[in-house]
C-alpha cells in the first residue's frame, strides 16, 4: 500500500468547484496583485487568529523578514531563536543583517526553552558582547505553540520584541494566564506561511504577518510595497513582498475548512499515539490539552522519536510509506553559520532530536487502513 506523507489531491477533490470559481473571479476581474481578494482574506485571517490586523505577503520567509524590517532590526542587533527549525527562521535574521543567537529546545515540545532564554539573557556570551538583544523569535514547531507566557514576560523585562514564527501553527492555541490565544496573536508580530504543505496551503507561495499594533500594521503594509506612501513617494525602503489575488482567493476557500482539517489531523495523531502505546516509539505530547483549549496542536507534522531512526526510515521508504526528517542538521551546525562560532554539543536537546525524529503521514484524508499499515511497518522496524 502506498501511503504518501501528504496527499493534496485528496484535499483538492471535494473543493474543486469552489476553488475554481474563486480563481475564475480573479481571472474575470484581471486584478492580480493585492486588491479586494487580498483585503478580504486579510480580514478573515485577522479574525481567525484573533488579531487587529493581518498583512498578506509573498511567503512565510518574507513575513519573517518584513517583521524584522518593520522593527528596524539590523546590523548590531541579536535575535534569540531556536537552532531546531526550518532554515527560513534564521535565514530571515541574517538577511536583515542581524545576528541569530540560539537557545536550546525543550525536548518534549521541540520549542525554545524559556529557561534557556532567561539564562542566555542573564549570562550574555562574551563573543556577542557587541550585540544588542532586540527580539525573541520563538517557533511554534510542528503545530504546537511555544511556551509564550514566560517568553512574553522575559521580553517585557528586557524590552525585547517578539516575532512568532507560526508558519507551521496557524490556529494553534495557547492557554495563557490572560486566556486562550491563537498563534500569532501574542507577540509583536506573528508570521505564517501558505507553502502548499502547511495546514493552510496555497497554490504557490504566500505568507501573512499578524499584529495587534495598528501603527506597525500600517508600516508593514507600506514595507511590502517598497515603502510606498502615497504612490511613488518613499519615506523608507521596503521591497516587493506582495501577496497575489489568486493565492488569496484559494486561501479564503480553504480557510473555511481549516479547523475541520486540524481536527482530522488531531484524530489521526490520537490514533497513532494509542497504537504505539507500550512500544519503543515515542509519540508527540500535546502539552496544552486543557478543556478550554480547542486546538492545542494542529499537527502540521506528526513526529515520532525512535532510537534506530535511520533503520525505521529505510523500512518505511521500502514499504512506500512517506516519511521525512524535520530536521537532520541544527542551524548552529550549518556551514553558512560557521562564522557564529558555535560547535557541536552547544545545544544537546536540539542535536539529539536531529538523530531520532521521524515524521509520519498525518494528513486528514488518511484512512484507518493506511494508518494501520504505517503502525505495523514502524513496529516491524523498531
Ligand atoms: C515553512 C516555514 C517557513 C517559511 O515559509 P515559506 O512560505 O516557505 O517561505 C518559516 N518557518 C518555518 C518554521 C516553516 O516551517
Amino acid at each position: 500500500m502506498n501511503v504518501p506523507l501528504l496527499d493534496l489531491k485528496a484535499q483538492y477533490a471535494p473543493l474543486r468547484e469552489e476553488i475554481r470559481t474563486a480563481i475564475d473571479e480573479v481571472c474575470d476581474a484581471q486584478y492580480f496583485i493585492l486588491g479586494p481578494k487580498v483585503v478580504a482574506f486579510e480580514a478573515e485571517t485577522a479574525a481567525y487568529c484573533g488579531t487587529k490586523a493581518a498583512i498578506g505577503v509573498s511567503s512565510g520567509s518574507d513575513a519573517l523578514i518584513i517583521s524584522l524590517m518593520a522593527l528596524d532590526i539590523g546590523p548590531g542587533d541579536a535575535v534569540i531563536t531556536s537552532p531546531y527549525t526550518f532554515f527560513a527562521t534564521v535565514g530571515a535574521i541574517d538577511r536583515v543583517g542581524a545576528t541569530p543567537v540560539f537557545v536550546d529546545i525543550d525536548p518534549v515540545t521541540f520549542n525554545c526553552d524559556p529557561a534557556a532564554i532567561e539564562n542566555l539573557l542573564a549570562n550574555w556570551p562574551d563573543r556577542f558582547a557587541g550585540l544588542t538583544p532586540r527580539v525573541i523569535m520563538p517557533v511554534h514547531l510542528y503545530g504546537q505553540c511555544a511556551d509564550m507566557d514566560p517568553i512574553m514576560a522575559l521580553a517585557q523585562k528586557h524590552d525585547l520584541a517578539v516575532v512568532e514564527d507560526g508558519a507551521q501553527a496557524i490556529g494553534a492555541e495557547y492557554p495563557a494566564a490572560s486566556g486562550t490565544h491563537r498563534a500569532g496573536s501574542m507577540g509583536t508580530t506573528g508570521c505564517f506561511s501558505f507553502f502548499p504543505s502547511k495546514n493552510l496551503g496555497g497554490f504557490g507561495d504566500g505568507g501573512l504577518v499578524t499584529t495587534q499594533d495598528e501603527a506597525l500594521a500600517e508600516k508593514l503594509q507600506q514595507l511590502r510595497n517598497h515603502g510606498m506612501n502615497p504612490r511613488y513617494y518613499h519615506k523608507m525602503v521596503g521591497g516587493n513582498f506582495r501577496l497575489d489575488a489568486i493565492q488569496a482567493a484559494v486561501l479564503s476557500v480553504k480557510l473555511r475548512h481549516l479547523d475541520e482539517w486540524h481536527a482530522g489531523r488531531r484524530k489521526n495523531a490520537a490514533y497513532y499515539s494509542s497504537a504505539f502505546e507500550g512500544s519503543a516509539v515515542q509519540t508527540p505530547a500535546m502539552v496544552y490539552a486543557h478543556s478550554d483549549v480547542q486546538q492545542p496542536h494542529i499537527f502540521n507534522q506528526f513526529i515520532i522519536r525512535v532510537p534506530n531512526r535511520d533503520a525505521v526510515k529505510a523500512h518505511l521508504t521500502e514499504q512506500a510509506i512517506g516519511n521525512d526528517i524535520y530536521y537532520p542538521l541544527c542551524l548552529h551546525m550549518q556551514e553558512c553559520f560557521a562564522g557564529l562560532g558555535y560547535a557541536e554539543g552547544d545545544f544537546p536537546q536540539a542535536e539529539a532530536a536531529t538523530k531520532d525524529v521521524l515524521a509520519l503521514p498525518v494528513y486528514p484524508e488518511l484512512t484507518e487502513e493506511m494508518q494501520d499499515f504505517v503502525v505495523k511497518s514502524v513496529l516491524e522496524a523498531v
